[in-house]
C-alpha cells in the first residue's frame, strides 16, 4: 500500500469504539470504559491506512482480551478501561493504547513480539499481532514500537513515527 496522509485521531477513535463492539458482540455481559484523549495539533500523518488500522486492531484487541480476563478474577469493584491516545512532538508523531489488565510477566515481555508466542488457548490467540504489528510500525513506517507494563496493574503501547511534517 501506498502511504497518504492520514487523519490518525480519527483511525485511532474508529477502530476504538470497532474493537469494543467486535468484543462486546462475542462477550455480552462485558463492559469496559473508553478513554480518549486525541492531540487536536497532530495533523495529517503520512501512514499506510490499511497497515496502521491492523496495528490498532491488533493492539485494541489484546487489550480488550486482557481486561475481560483480569474482569474474570477480579472483585466487582474492577473497572475495565481502555485508553488511546496521541501526541505531537515536534516530529514524531505517538499513539498509545493502554489498559488496565493483567499486565505482562517481565519473563515473558521479550519474547511477545516473536511469531508465534501466544500465552493464549488454542483458537484464542494465534500469536503473530505483535510480530506482525511490530514490522509494520518498523519496516513499513521507519518508526518503533515500545512496550510499558506493570504485573496486575496496566500494559501500555506506544507507537511512534517520524512525521518531519
Ligand atoms: P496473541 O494475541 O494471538 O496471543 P500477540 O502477538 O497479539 O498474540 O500477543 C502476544 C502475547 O503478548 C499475548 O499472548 C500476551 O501474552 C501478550 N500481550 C499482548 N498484549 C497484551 C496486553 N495488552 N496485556 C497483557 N498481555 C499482552
Ligand atoms: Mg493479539
Amino acid at each position: 500500500g501506498e502511504r497518504q496522509p492520514t487523519d490518525l485521531n480519527a483511525l485511532a477513535d474508529e477502530y476504538l469504539r470497532l474493537a469494543y463492539h467486535g468484543w462486546r458482540a462475542k462477550n455480552k455481559d462485558f463492559n469496559a470504559e473508553l478513554k480518549t484523549d486525541f492531540d487536536p495539533r497532530l495533523g495529517p500523518v503520512p501512514v499506510v491506512p490499511q497497515d496502521l488500522s491492523r496495528v490498532l486492531l491488533n493492539l485494541l484487541t489484546n487489550a480488550f482480551y486482557a481486561v475481560a480476563e483480569k474482569a474474570k478474577t477480579a472483585g466487582p469493584a474492577y473497572r475495565p478501561e481502555v485508553a488511546v491516545a496521541t501526541r505531537r512532538t515536534g516530529g514524531t508523531v505517538r499513539i498509545r493504547v493502554r489498559d488496565n489488565g493483567n499486565g505482562i510477566p517481565v519473563a515473558v515481555r521479550d519474547k511477545i513480539f516473536q511469531p508465534f508466542f501466544t500465552t493464549k488457548p488454542t483458537g484464542e490467540g494465534t500469536g503473530l499481532g505483535l510480530s506482525l504489528s511490530y514490522d509494520i510500525v518498523t519496516k513499513g513506517h521507519g518508526g518503533t514500537l515500545a512496550v510499558d507494563s506493570q504485573e496486575g496493574e496496566f500494559t501500555e503501547f506506544t507507537i511512534s513515527l517520524p512525521d518531519e511534517g
